[in-house]
């Protein structure tokens, strides 16, 4: 079922997936001349990301490396000796910070002794490490309680996040990446485009000629990506950078085709964009609508996330709870008062009842 089939396209929400089957774990698809669809193996519910390489006259470039685990790496081998046919890694590019992304970013470039290109902002980002160690330190005990969560809710967190962290090999140095930089790779050209919210300075690769948009995780066909408040920076707006990032995106061709960093790659551009906005400003609505009264983020977390398994699910559903919050209090929605160890959440009176969605949708 692997390859491409013009007339049998998987078309599902008006989003189009030209390849009806991802690539096996390890393998690869070509996804336009020179251009490689990497399916690397996570131990994850979400058990894959995308990896895509570029090849150039002199070896390949690639872009994001998988998770820092010894069967990224088994995959890496089979890839050096088979796909590149022992071609060298002439530079290696990763999207963002987040550690299925950058795990094996140092080992690559050391083994193959090359360029290492990021963004300042996700540069920076992979040396800011969550707390480790047993016990919880103070600031990220008191972050969850002001989100409203239990002592002991707040010291299952620690096991959960010991056991989910996996080292970053961050390169020694770094070539950054900024918005409208260009890549000339083999023989196209690649223009970066920076996206933010999902995590602060987030890379995407365009390519005009051939219509082609690299993505990561700042555009994903089926899920949406997280965008989570957290203990490094409590009081950030990353829902306000995200939207914009989606208004942003619309500059690109509706005709791309997307190569995102998990599910498979898709045509919808905008429909896809306006999908998104619409996910978040129905949950921006449904906060405010649950407002009878000032309430704290966790009695707040079920309005959006009804449904949650275990401690991950749990950090994950506060940090974008929150993420809305913070947004409504920069819109002048929403207003925080501390009660106790906990922020209660009330609309304020000048702006919550008149909320209304911030753009209108176009899909
Ligand atoms: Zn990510």
């Amino acid at each position: 079922m692997s390859g491409l089939d013009l007339h049998q396209q998987d078309v599902r929400d008006s989003l189009s997936f030209p390849w009806p089957e991802p690539p096996q774990p390890g393998h690869t698809q070509e996804v336009a001349p020179g251009v490689l669809w990497l399916r690397m193996p996570l131990p994850f519910g979400l058990d894959h990301i995308n990896l895509y390489l570029l090849r150039h006259e002199h070896g390949w470039v690639v872009v994001d490396t998988g998770l820092n685990t010894p069967q990224s790496k088994q995959v890496w081998e089979s890839v050096f000796a088979e796909v590149f046919s022992g071609a060298p890694v002439l530079a290696v590019i990763v999207t963002h910070f987040h550690y299925d992304h950058s795990g094996l970013f140092g080992w690559l470039v050391d083994r193959f002794q090359c360029p290492a290109y990021m963004s300042f902002g996700e540069y920076q980002s992979m040396f800011v490490v969550p707390p480790k160690g047993d016990e919880p330190n103070w600031a990220f005990s008191q972050f969850y309680q002001r989100c409203g969560l239990s002592e002991q809710e707040v010291t299952e967190f620690q096991p959960m996040l010991s056991q989910m962290s996996y080292d970053i090999d961050a390169p020694t140095s770094f070539r950054r990446l900024r918005e409208n930089d260009l890549l000339k790779i083999g023989n196209r050209c690649w223009r970066i485009v920076i996206g933010s919210g999902h995590s602060p300075e987030h890379a995407c690769l365009y390519n005009e000629d051939d219509q082609l948009l690299i993505a990561g995780d700042q555009i994903l066909p089926r899920i949406t990506s997280s965008v989570c408040v957290n203990v490094s920076e409590p009081e950030a707006n990353p829902l306000g950078d995200w939207l914009a990032s989606l208004r942003r995106f619309r500059n690109l061709p509706d005709s791309v085709l997307v190569l995102p960093a998990h599910e498979r790659p898709f045509h919808g551009l905008h429909h896809r964009l306006g999908q998104l906005q619409q996910h978040h400003d129905s949950h921006l609505e449904a906060l405010v609508a649950a407002l009878d009264r000032p309430k704290t983020v966790a009695e707040l977390r079920p309005v959006l996330f009804p449904r949650i398994r275990g401690s991950f699910d749990l950090l994950m559903a506060i940090g974008e709870t929150l993420a809305h919050i913070n947004f409504l209090r920069d819109e002048g929605v929403l207003t925080r008062t501390l009660d106790g160890e906990a922020w209660r959440f009330g609309l304020s009176s000048s702006g919550g009842q008149t909320f209304v969605a911030t753009e209108d949708i176009h899909v």
